[in-house]
């Protein structure tokens, strides 16, 4: 069924490695560490830029964009694997400009914005200069059920204003934050799911205001958190409207098939990791007569994180390969099994690396404590794991109905 990785994948793939081991792995700390307070904390880390150049300068740069000359043209399948290489390290994928949420941004204004909306955002975006956020999910209402959400989007003359809140938006607390892609309802009279649009809106626009940060088992990922953002009577021109009033969902579908599998592919590289340094450290240990490696217990956990990571690769790897070949949208059961059994799986692994790290594991001194947060969270953003589970089973409830 897979083609064989090309040479240019390859070739890509093997510099991508080179430079992780070079500058990724020995700066993670660096670049990840909760040191610093106050506003700083939602600053640029100052090593990022440094290593952005250097990336750059290497062509490890938009890996996964494919809409343009300022990507590399990869297929998904390709990007898979190199994907999985920049997932290893939590502080990798922003210094190849290939972050979340912006990836999902940056493939919404390459598909649906106009010009002026791709100078005005997406260039600069492409090249790294801002960051942006995606605000759907409301406090007030179960938002896996997107039908809910209650933003107002209410045209004005020649603009729309905007009142509403937002929570978990991911990297709205940046300072480098500038535009949110907001999605609120304009029509609450259309059909279910007609009434929603979704909306360009400026960060520093009067009336959007950044609350409170919020934290995933005590991480804030700074400086690209979550934060939750008010919408008061906020102004925004006309113009700022993505694809027309009631098609907000024809968006959201379009945006969340690349970046539910970018996930995937990141935990793949995420869960190697900490199978490699569950190895290790079972080698290098000696407890009660023996290292730790040659205890039953762990290596049954060795043995089965081998399998469990095998079947994710190969979901990850078949549903890219779909998409490739038959379209994101019809490649959305594929998707959906991914994005269920991946963060899973690789929360199982970290898991029982952070077991085999006895105390080490749950500290600031591996990767793996605040791995474990990211693939926790992963089983509710993006759609909780039952919504996904949900519609698989309608589909094979209708095949033998
Ligand atoms: C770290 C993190 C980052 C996030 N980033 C963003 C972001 O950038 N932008 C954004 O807009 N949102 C973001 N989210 C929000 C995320 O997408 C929502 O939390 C998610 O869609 C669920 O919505 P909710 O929290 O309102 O849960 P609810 O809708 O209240 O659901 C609660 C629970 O109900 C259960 N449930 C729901 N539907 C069903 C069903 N059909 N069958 C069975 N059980 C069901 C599930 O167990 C679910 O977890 C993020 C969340 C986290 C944790």
């Amino acid at each position: 069924m897979f083609a064989e990785l090309s040479d240019r994948a390859r070739a890509l793939r093997e510099r991508l490695e080179t430079f992780m081991a070079e500058h990724v792995y020995p700066n993670e700390h660096a670049l990840l560490a909760p040191s610093r307070e106050g506003k700083d904390k939602w600053a640029p880390r100052p090593l990022l830029g440094e290593l952005q150049a250097k990336a750059r300068a290497q062509g490890l740069w938009n890996l996964f964009y494919n809409h343009g000359s300022e990507g590399q043209g990869l297929s998904n399948y390709e990007y898979g694997h190199l994907c999985e290489v920049l997932g290893r390290s939590l502080a990798a994928p922003e210094i190849f400009n290939c972050n979340a949420p912006d990836v999902g941004n940056m493939e919404i204004l390459s598909i649906y914005g106009t010009d002026m909306q791709k100078e005005r955002w997406l260039k600069p975006l492409l090249e790294a200069e801002i960051r942006s956020c995606f605000a759907m999910t409301e406090p007030r209402v179960a938002s896996s059920d997107a039908t809910n959400i209650e933003t107002e989007i209410r045209r004005d003359g020649d603009h729309y204003v905007i009142n509403g809140r937002k929570w978990w938006v991911t990297g709205a607390p940046s300072e480098r934050c500038k535009v949110a892609i907001v999605m609120g309802k304009s029509d609450p009279s259309a059909p279910k799911h007609k009434q929603q649009s979704m909306v360009l809106v400026p960060m520093d626009a009067p009336g959007v205001t950044v609350e409170r940060a919020l934290s995933v088992y005590g991480y804030e990922h700074a400086p690209l958190g979550h934060g939750e953002v008010v919408f008061r009577d906020v102004r925004i021109p006309a113009g700022n409207m993505l694809l027309g009033e009631g098609r907000g969902f024809e968006i959201a579908q379009g945006r969340l098939g690349p970046g539910r599998i970018h996930h995937c592919m990141r935990f793949i590289g995420l869960a190697e990791r900490a199978l490699e340094i569950m190895c290790k450290r079972s080698a290098s240990r000696t407890a009660f007569g023996s290292t730790l490696a040659e205890m039953g217990a762990v290596r049954q956990a060795i043995g089965q994180s081998r399998c469990d990571i095998e079947q994710g690769r190969l979901m990850t790897l078949k549903a890219a390969w779909m998409m490739d070949t038959i379209g994101n949208k019809a490649a959305r059961n594929d998707i959906a099994i991914a994005k269920i059994v991946v963060p899973t799986m690789a929360g199982a692994v970290i898991d029982r690396a952070i077991q085999v790290h006895g105390g080490g594991g749950l500290s600031q001194d591996f990767f793996l404590a605040e791995a474990f947060a990211e693939t926790r969270f992963l089983r509710i953003g993006d759609g909780p794991d039952e919504v996904h589970r949900e519609a698989l089973a309608r589909v094979e409830l209708a095949r033998y109905a």
